[in-house]
């Protein structure tokens, strides 16, 4: 008889892990320890989310996340794999799984390129036939049609540019998601659009978001668990709820007391 091990509610295994990973800019009298020995874990399927003042950390969190930015001391694993460190080559095959969208879509891309022309790079990983299907899959999961290939970026919405930058990120179809104050540009009803966009894509796709925000009423409204950086140091994590109702730390009372009727709100 094989023993039938009982699951835990919210049993999900860990897809990536974070040990005292820390970042230093500068040196000597100049240096300026950005992150300081933060650990945490991400669960495959749920939506975690950093929360913190600016200038707490949380970007440069991020950057060494996706391989951006090495570290200067510590370690990180994805799916059981170390990824402290990547070559060239290994770098760009951690991007299938890894995928990022930030706070200023388009900024980085050619205003006289069409939307077409600016997913084509990300295609370019895929071959032809399973790019096509791979662009009509991403662009159905952000709520669009085919029909915004051919538009430029000025004749698009921020929300409407932030949800193709999903759809770019999505078409390799990675399992983990890096949102780096993805909603800031936005309008509040376009951020509540592009938050229900990822929660969707946890809950129809699996997908694990790793969602940065200096926003704590953000961050509580998409959590499953959320970190609270203080200059550099995580000085609070937990599932949201307990950070919401019972805050341990002064400096998440603190974000919390800054955000009006949250409780009612969220
Ligand atoms: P956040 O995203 O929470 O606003 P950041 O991670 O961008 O915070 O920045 C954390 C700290 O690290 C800040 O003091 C910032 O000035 C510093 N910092 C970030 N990037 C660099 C860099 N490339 N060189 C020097 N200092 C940096
Ligand atoms: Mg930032």
């Amino acid at each position: 008889m094989t023993a039938v091990e009982p699951s835990a509610p919210d049993a999900g295994t860990d897809i990536f892990a974070a040990e005292r990973i820390s970042r230093v800019f500068g040196t000597g009298r100049n240096a300026v320890t950005a992150v300081d020995g933060v650990s945490f874990v991400l669960k495959e399927k749920a939506i975690t989310t950093i929360v913190g003042e600016s200038g707490s950390g949380k970007s440069t969190i991020a950057r060494m996340v996706l391989g951006l930015l090495p570290v200067s001391s510590g370690t990180m694993s994805f799916d059981g794999r170390d990824v402290t460190t990547l070559s060239s080559t290994a770098r760009i095959a951690y991007w299938r799984d890894v995928q990022a969208v930030f706070q200023d879509p388009f900024s980085a891309f050619n205003q006289f390129f069409t939307v077409r022309r600016l997913l084509n790079r990300s295609l370019r990983m895929l071959d032809k036939v399973s790019a096509k299907e791979r662009l009509e899959e991403a662009l159905g999961h952000v709520d669009m049609g085919l029909d915004v290939l051919d538009r430029f970026p000025h004749q698009l919405s921020g929300g409407q540019r932030q949800r193709i930058m999903i759809a770019r990120a999505l078409m390799l179809r990675p399992r983990l998601l890096v949102a780096d104050e993805a909603t800031s540009m936005l309008d509040a009803s376009l951020r509540v659009n592009i938050l229900n966009v990822l929660t969707d894509l946890r809950d129809q796709l699996g997908m694990t978001v790793l969602f940065i925000t200096h926003d704590i009423g953000q961050a509580c409204y998409i959590a499953d668990k959320v970190l609270v950086m203080e200059n550099g140091v995580l000085v609070e994590q937990g599932p949201t709820d307990d950070v919401i109702f019972n805050p341990q730390h002064e400096y998440t009372q603190r974000l919390l007391a800054d955000v009006p009727r949250l409780h009612e709100s969220a």
